[in-house]
């Protein structure tokens, strides 16, 4: 069954170690410090009733309280549901309940909004206020410093073991309204050895920065449970700004980082990349988009290490990772498997495709979700024969080199060709007047759907949808090129930047979803 939470191991060796780092001005915590304030959180939570597999839900802003949440809540075998705080209201309620969730930490900035949520009858029975940076800093705890106080600071020993959930983990919501992975300690245990064994390792040594929201898998899972599980500093940054970035970056020595590809762009062009000294920062990793080359390229005239791994909410989510050296060489592959996990790539009847070619990427391993949250269909349909689908479209070359081609769903089938977004989408960046573009696929009745393109044109240009068909028809097969053309101001994106093609089918009169 198992062998106790994994949120208990990491104070045994490091006690004097700095764990936490607050914000730039740096208020620290020790490994001794946080097991004892993690030993006290979970105390005065089991003694609000909190039981094993009850859900505890947070809608907080990075912070050390936040880890020391997860953590604590980890130790009692509950189940800590993140809650993204940039939702609506109705969706914040829609999430609490769906867990189920009994608690709610909320940072004081969100008070508002989830006392909105919770007007329309949820299960939440306490709210627990949690302060915010400048609060911390004038000495102000909220509702959370005395809930801390009022526990006792002996060790934790719940029965938990490796099955054991521990997280509910919302998916980005970018091809459909966001699920519930289940995350349990045996996968977030298998993430950290994965994760460890990423790139350049991770030692105790090292530091990273957490400043991506923590409530994405990439936050927590690439850097900052991997680096608590060994001993190593995390700085933990309230809200991303990429000048406050680089600077947090230098004055703490950071080692290594993770951000997602708009972050990175943010921090490529910050002014204060050029002036600071980040000789320290090894490597850098991108993920949960495409990064552009630009980008890795600017970083590395830096004099940075930068590198590019794959994952999803539900392989908690270390799963492919390139090495700095082959970023260039295999630009637009995510690279190879991480150690303790199984690729396969299937077509429609389950049957593995020959190598080059495109079919559904598939995954099994000890760090994969075991199901959707109360969705017992979906995960029938996600987890088939013990692998996992994951509805991304891939294929592997003869190195073992694993490129993305698109999203199972985004894929639009016209007069029976497959037709990928992502390809036609780059070949219309190609043109100087396209600033963004999105391509999905609508209903036609001759074609059963067609190619349209919803683009974003530069501020003077006279660019047509005429113009920009016959841009596409020199360059691609006629049927990849749209067939529809609309120019809008701007494309919907979700929380990670991430395009909501769903939405624009919607507008755009339909199409399979
Ligand atoms: P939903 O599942 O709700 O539609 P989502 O899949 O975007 O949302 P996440 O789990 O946050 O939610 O994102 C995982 C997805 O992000 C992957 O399935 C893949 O499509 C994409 N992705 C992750 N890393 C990369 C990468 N390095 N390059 C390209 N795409 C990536
Ligand atoms: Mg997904």
């Amino acid at each position: 069954h198992g062998f106790g939470s994994w949120a208990t191991i990491h104070h045994l060796r490091n006690a004097d170690r700095v764990a936490y780092v607050d914000g730039l001005a740096g208020v620290q915590t020790t490994y001794a410090q946080l097991e004892e304030r993690t030993n006290r959180l979970a105390d005065a939570l089991r003694a609000k009733g909190v039981s094993h597999g009850e859900r505890v839900a947070l809608l907080c802003l990075n912070s050390p309280q936040m880890m020391e949440i997860y953590l604590a809540v980890a130790k009692l075998g509950a189940i800590s549901v993140p809650v993204n705080f940039r939702l609506h209201p109705d969706e914040i309620a829609h999430v609490l309940s769906d867990s189920g969730a009994s608690l709610l930490f909320v940072s004081t900035p969100f008070v508002d909004a989830a006392t909105q949520a919770l007007a329309s009858g949820t299960s939440v029975r306490e709210t627990i206020r949690v302060p915010a940076l400048a609060e911390r800093e004038a000495g102000e705890g909220g509702d959370y410093e005395p809930l801390v106080s009022s526990g006792a600071s002996e060790r934790v020993v719940a029965d938990v073991g490796h099955d054991d959930v521990c997280v509910i983990m919302y998916t980005s919501g970018t091809t459909g309204r966001p699920k519930g992975a289940m995350l349990t300690h045996g996968n977030f245990f298998y993430n950290a050895i994965n994760a460890m064994g990423f790139a350049s390792g991770i030692g105790r040594t090292d530091v990273t920065i957490s400043a991506a929201p923590l409530f994405h898998i990439g936050a927590l899972g690439v850097h900052t449970l991997p680096f608590l599980f060994v001993g190593a500093g995390v700085v933990v940054i309230e809200a991303f700004t990429p000048d406050q970035w680089v600077e947090a970056a230098a004055r703490h020595h950071v080692t290594q980082a993770f951000l997602v590809p708009a972050m990175w762009a943010a921090v490529a062009a910050s002014p204060a990349l050029e002036t600071a000294d980040l000789s320290s920062l090894r490597l850098a990793i991108s993920g949960g988009a495409p990064c552009p080359l630009p980008v890795i390229s600017a970083m590395k005239s830096h004099g940075v290490a930068f590198t590019e791994g794959f994952g999803m909410t539900e392989t908690s989510p270390n799963a492919a990772c390139l090495q700095p050296e082959d970023v260039v060489e295999h630009a637009g592959s995510v690279g190879r498997p991480v150690a303790f996990m199984d690729f396969r790539i299937l077509d429609e009847m389950d049957q593995d495709v020959p190598v080059g070619h495109v079919g559904e990427l598939c995954l099994r391993g000890p760090s994969v979700f075991v199901g959707y949250w109360d969705k017992p269909e979906a995960t029938a349909e996600a987890i088939r024969d013990g692998w996992f689908h994951t509805g991304d479209m891939a294929r592997v070359d003869e190195e073992g080199f694993y490129s993305l081609v698109d999203r199972k769903k985004d894929m639009i089938i016209t007069g029976g060709e497959n037709v990928y977004p992502i390809e036609v989408e780059q070949v219309l960046y190609g043109h100087p007047d396209v600033v963004e573009v999105a391509v999905i696929g609508v209903l036609d009745e001759t074609w059963g759907e067609t190619v349209a393109a919803v683009v974003v044109r530069a501020a003077d240009s006279s660019l047509t949808a005429d113009g920009l068909r016959e841009w596409a028809r020199e360059r691609i097969s006629h049927f990849k090129a749209p067939r529809r053309v609309a120019f809008v101001d701007e494309l919907p994106r979700n929380a990670t930047g991430k395009i909501l093609k769903r939405e624009l089918r919607i507008t755009e009169g339909g199409g399979h979803t």
